[in-house]
């Protein structure tokens, strides 16, 4: 196996997750199976407990793994397996070492940060779960200076002697601001993160420079001159509109091949065609697009909607339209106000949530959507919020509520889930990850997926209450998947709407450019639907 290390300089944010997804794009276009793996400095086990604040979404995969939103971009971006795997932490780290410690492993040895701690760092680098690729991208969270990463650095900066030169880089991705006054693009922060690096011991083999101006050749020269590479190892990272252009970008600066070469496989010239394709789609004039709101209490936070916001675009490119994501912060959507804030809209989407704050804001807009025929999506809680404003508003059912919000509710039609009653740890203890669902036919689900059975993944403590199912059917809602083994409702719909469906499961996070999610598709075409047929 080839390993690629992915180190970020001077800030935060400059998309090393998407570089390294970018970079396993050009690697299986020539012919090579990646893995791509995230390192997180941070000491929490994983990011499951962190508020969106803190972290944005918390991307889980099929085995349940609670895990950075990067992995989201490694998902949409290639084919890398997907599991706990991918992402370890500075927590899981020293929670083997120290299980170890206690186990009496270390034999009466001192337990110290080098060998031990860097000797666990390796193996997990190591560890690509049940996959077998060619290339292991590994990217290092974080910016290289932060006190947290440096034994994940010591410890790559080992692996280059322990697996051999040829098969070892650093790509450094750093940036180079433009100064406006001095009209100038700026290399000294390189400069000084490269000579961070190098005091390590680690000579990054190729440096990334994100920049909103394309690099020019004095530039280049003299990041060469400082940084102790080739000028041709320096490439550029320009800002672009889409993020799926990227790949094709850093191909045509010529990235896959220097790496190729570095690593001693061989570059195929490989032409990213299916990539092209989508941002020819992107790039199209259309002559349709909707408002879609989302109804959620981050939305000024976007990364807590990362996979949201992507399985959109992808739903845009299959309809060719264009999607406008109108953001509603549920908190303000008042009795008095939130006609007024949802009259233009094409769609409404309420998200996956925890607590009590703004649900009635969500519960107002999902009764707006169904009196109006607008096309709803419940994801997780945007299913539960459906489930309780039908109880209260349809079925009658004064004060219906999910003990989540209110434990004393008179009608809880939505509840916790036996299993869970008994548990008191939050880390890793939810429902998570891929359970199968049964589809009805002839419902909107079941023409989304055309399938009978389907298998999406889950992060929820909270169910449909099956002693109102009767009523719930009785009454109009039609029970569109269930999961058979637990006889758990999945999927509810309204029978006598253009599209009204909720899901408690999170579909956001399958969706990919070259496969949009069938449901996220056919909510945007219905949106399409009602606002050119009206
Ligand atoms: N808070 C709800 C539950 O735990 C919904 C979770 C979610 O939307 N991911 O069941």
């Amino acid at each position: 196996m080839k390993y690629i290390f992915i180190t970020g300089g001077v800030l935060s944010s400059l998309g090393k997750g998407i570089a390294a997804a970018s970079i396993g794009t050009i690697l299986e276009a020539n012919g090579y199976s990646v893995f791509v793996k995230k390192l997180d400095p941070y000491i929490n086990v994983d990011p499951g407990t962190m508020s969106p604040y803190q972290h944005g979404e918390v991307y889980v995969t099929d085995d349940g793994a609670e895990t950075d939103l990067d992995l989201g971009h490694y998902s949409r971006f290639t084919d890398t397996a997907l599991s706990q795997a991918n992402n370890i932490t500075t927590g899981v780290v020293y929670q083997n070492v120290i299980n170890k410690e206690r186990r009496g492993d270390y034999l009466g040895k001192t337990v110290q940060v080098i060998p031990h701690i860097t000797n666990e760092i390796k193996r997990q680098i190591d560890n690509v779960g049940d996959s077998d690729p060619d290339i292991a991208i590994i990217e290092i969270g974080g910016t290289v200076g932060d006190i947290e990463s440096l034994p994940f650095l010591e410890a790559i900066r080992q692996m280059k002697i322990d697996k051999g030169k040829d098969n070892v880089i650093y790509v450094h991705l750093t940036y180079i601001p433009y100064v406006k006054t001095a009209g100038e693009l700026k290399t000294k922060p390189t400069q000084h993160s490269v000579s961070n690096l190098r005091s390590i011991g680690i000579q990054p083999d190729i440096i990334l420079g994100r920049t909103e101006k394309p690099l020019t050749d004095k530039v280049k020269s003299k990041i060469s001159l400082f940084c102790n590479v080739e000028k041709e190892e320096v490439v550029q990272a320009i800002d672009l509109g889409c993020i799926y252009e990227i790949p094709l970008a850093f191909n045509r600066e010529g990235l896959g091949k220097l790496i190729l070469d570095k690593i001693n496989l061989e570059y195929k010239n490989a032409e990213l065609k299916d990539w092209k394709e989508i941002v020819e789609i992107v790039n199209m004039e259309k002559d349709k697009e909707v408002d879609i709101a989302i109804v959620g209490k981050y939305v000024d936070l976007r990364d807590a909607y990362k996979s949201i916001i992507e399985s959109f675009n992808h739903a845009a490119l299959a309809n060719r339209c264009n999607v406008n994501l109108v953001w509603l912060e549920s908190e303000d959507l008042k009795e008095e106000n939130y006609k007024d804030s949802l009259k233009n809209i094409d769609g409404i989407l309420v998200p996956g949530g925890f607590g009590k704050r703004g649900i009635e804001g969500k519960i107002r807009a999902a009764g707006y959507a169904r009196k109006n025929n607008i096309p709803y999506f419940g994801i997780c809680l945007g299913m539960q919020i459906a489930t309780i404003e039908y109880a209260r508003n349809v079925l009658r059912l004064e004060k219906a509520n999910s003990t989540e919000f209110d434990p004393d509710t008179p009608y809880p039609v939505i509840d916790f889930m036996p299993e869970q009653k008994n548990i008191d740890k939050k880390g890793g203890t939810m429902r998570l990850g891929a359970y199968k669902c049964s589809l009805k036919k002839g419902t909107k689900t079941y023409e989304a997926y055309k399938e009978e059975e389907i298998s999406e993944r889950h992060r929820h403590r909270y169910e449909f209450n099956n002693e109102y199912r009767r009523l719930f059917e009785e009454q109009g809602r039609m029970i569109a998947g269930i999961n058979e083994k637990r006889d758990l409702v999945e999927v509810l719909e309204l029978p006598d709407h253009p599209w009204f469906v909720g899901v408690q499961y999170h579909p956001e996070f399958k969706s990919k450019p070259q496969k949009p999610h069938p449901l996220f598709r056919d909510f945007v075409k219905s949106s399409i639907e009602r606002k050119y047929e009206k």
